[in-house]
């Protein structure tokens, strides 16, 4: 017996070694004239045939705007057609997506378009509170009158707006339809043979074990093996109808919703450009889905709506929870009310494609609500120590992931790389966790600075520094809180330069206009100092404890 917490997945089923545009040929030959993409918001149905000739026509515009293998090409919308089109069409043409959250003010915006070298990018026109168009004209004043914005980002040749009217000096989108002629289909099918599949096709800003933000490059085969066996484990099948709410920026929706779906050739159902807990349900029950995903928040928004009790959702078997910890009792609701009765939790993070543990279908009820499952084929587990050294079962150690599904590395930052990835491999989670006899493995906290509120990471140290830039402000401290909600709150202790004054509402304004808005703090506590060690060092822990006892009296319990 392995007394020690370190695991292999087994080694079925084989890895594929493919590009996103081969399986796509593959899937769309095999079958042609099922239902691919079903997008509800927008009245778009596509099967595997007229989404493949969607592909070939975008991918051929995109050729014509001179895009070349390895250029970085970002998406910055909202969930839609438009968005898996993208991200199916620069694949085949080598391109890179940078995909970057909707939420993402000017600030962040401009950081990720610059960091990646993004030589286009392709844009909603608004949404929510985001108003794409003015952040842009706003970010490249000069791009309104038709003219490079060479200094701010040089490498931008271009903006695709997806709205029917873009300002002076964007592209429309339907211009890359238009445009197509201009390259043959054998250009583009030359184009994709040039291609392997160790090759980058996309890079997704985290901010990883510390609190700047680094661009995570994954390649062809990183993530359509991650989709596929996330897909084998459901049981995935063409026969399947799956219902992503979740956004696609992340790894959640591009790899295990859509790439799992192109590999066993299921179909994508979007019920709506964001999470909304009625449009999921409805997409559920008039599609007859069979497969639905979420965040922990998301099923827990779900089971709260008054819908939920009302619907007939009989059709569902499977689907996953993941992304944060899955309470238990979340996980039972899920199974007995919206009859998921082999729903799955995942495990994973952005730097390794994503998953890399998974309940299993025949695992008993008790290790599917209480663990995250176990190591995925082809990869190995282990939990280290301080020291890196591999802890014996049933003891706490950090989660180290190492296998097919680990980044190629953070993108321009080999520094950065070198301290996730050590040399033999192994991607460092941050996450500490505990490893049973038979190798399930329960997330047990973390041991780095992160919030998770709905679904989306939060990194107290970027945010931090954000707060240092209001001029009131002399030091911020920012700390999560439970939340019964959301999972986790954000609280920001604020020490103001003297003579200053802020309140919440003007701090929090202040915020909404330059951050996403699920970084902005909930709640403010201005102090005169912070609580110290005698060293002089600032208590986190305790300003937690305070902070809930403040804010959150009795949550997350
Ligand atoms: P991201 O890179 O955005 O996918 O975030 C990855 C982080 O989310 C992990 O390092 C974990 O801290 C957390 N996470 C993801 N899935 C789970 C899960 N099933 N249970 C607990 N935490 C999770």
């Amino acid at each position: 017996m392995n007394t020690l917490s370190h695991t292999q997945g087994p080694s079925h089923p084989p890895l594929l070694s493919l590009t996103l545009g081969e399986a796509l040929d593959a899937t769309a030959a095999r079958w042609p004239d099922r239902e691919a993409l079903v997008v509800r918001h927008e009245g778009v149905r596509h099967t595997w045939r007229s989404l493949a000739e969607q592909v070939d026509l975008h991918a051929r515009g995109l050729m014509a705007l001179g895009i070349e293998r390895g250029e970085r090409v970002g998406i910055w919308a909202p969930n839609g057609a438009p968005w898996c089109i993208l991200q199916l069409a620069t694949a085949r043409i080598g391109a890179i997506l940078v995909t970057i959250n909707p939420a993402y003010r000017v600030n962040e915006l401009e950081f990720v378009l610059r960091q990646s070298g993004c030589c286009w990018l392709v844009c909603a026109e608004a949404f929510k509170s985001s108003d794409y168009h003015a952040m842009l004209q706003q970010l490249l004043p000069e791009r309104a009158e038709g003219a490079p914005a060479r200094e701010r980002l040089p490498h931008l040749r271009g903006v695709i707006s997806l709205s029917g009217a873009p300002p002076t000096g964007f592209l429309p989108w339907s211009a890359l339809a238009e445009r197509a002629g201009q390259v043959g289909l054998h250009e583009l099918r030359e184009r994709q043979r040039s291609l392997t599949c160790d090759q980058a096709v996309n890079i997704q800003y985290t901010s990883g074990t510390t609190g700047a933000p680094k661009g995570a490059t994954l390649s062809h085969r990183n993530i359509l093996n991650n989709g596929y066996m996330v897909g084998c484990s459901l049981g995935l099948s063409e026969q399947d109808r799956l219902v992503v709410p979740v956004p696609l920026y992340h790894c959640f929706g591009m790899v295990m919703g859509n790439l799992a779906c192109l590999i066993h050739g299921s179909t994508l159902i979007y019920p709506n450009d964001a999470f909304d807990p009625e449009a999921t349900l409805r997409a559920v029950v008039e599609e007859r889905a069979t497969v639905l995903y979420g965040v922990p928040t998301m099923f827990i928004a779900m089971l709260d709506h008054p819908l939920c009790a009302q619907s007939d959702l009989s059709t569902l078997r499977t689907g996953i929870m993941a992304g944060a910890t899955c309470p238990i009792e979340v996980m039972r609701r899920v199974i007995e009310q919206m009859h998921m009765a082999q729903v799955q939790i995942a495990y994973g993070m952005t730097e390794t494609s994503p998953v890399s543990l998974q309940t299993g279908p025949h695992d008993d009820l008790e290790l599917r609500v209480s663990t995250v499952g176990r190591t995925q084929p082809h990869l190995e587990t282990k939990l280290v120590d301080a020291s890196g050294a591999v802890v014996p079962r049933g003891e706490i150690g950090e989660l180290c992931t190492r296998g097919y599904s680990v980044m190629i590395g953070y993108w321009d930052a080999p520094d950065a790389t070198r301290q996730a990835i050590d040399p033999a491999g192994w991607m460092r989670t941050g996450d500490l966790a505990i490893m049973d006899e038979q190798g399930y493995v329960k997330i047990v906290g973390r041991n780095k600075d992160m919030i998770i509120r709905g679904g989306e990471n939060i990194y107290p140290r970027e945010l931090e520094e954000f707060l240092h830039t209001h001029p009131a402000v002399a030091e911020a401290q920012v700390v999560g809180i439970p939340c019964d909600r959301f999972g986790e709150q954000i609280v920001a202790w604020l020490r103001l330069h003297p003579g200053c004054d802020l309140t919440t509402d003007e701090v929090q304004a202040w915020c909404k206009a330059r951050i996403a808005h699920f970084k902005v703090p909930r709640h403010i506590h201005f102090v005169d100092r912070f609580p110290m060690t005698v060293t002089g060092k600032v208590q986190k822990f305790r300003i937690r404890e305070l902070s809930i006892a403040r804010f959150a009296p009795g949550q997350g319990k």
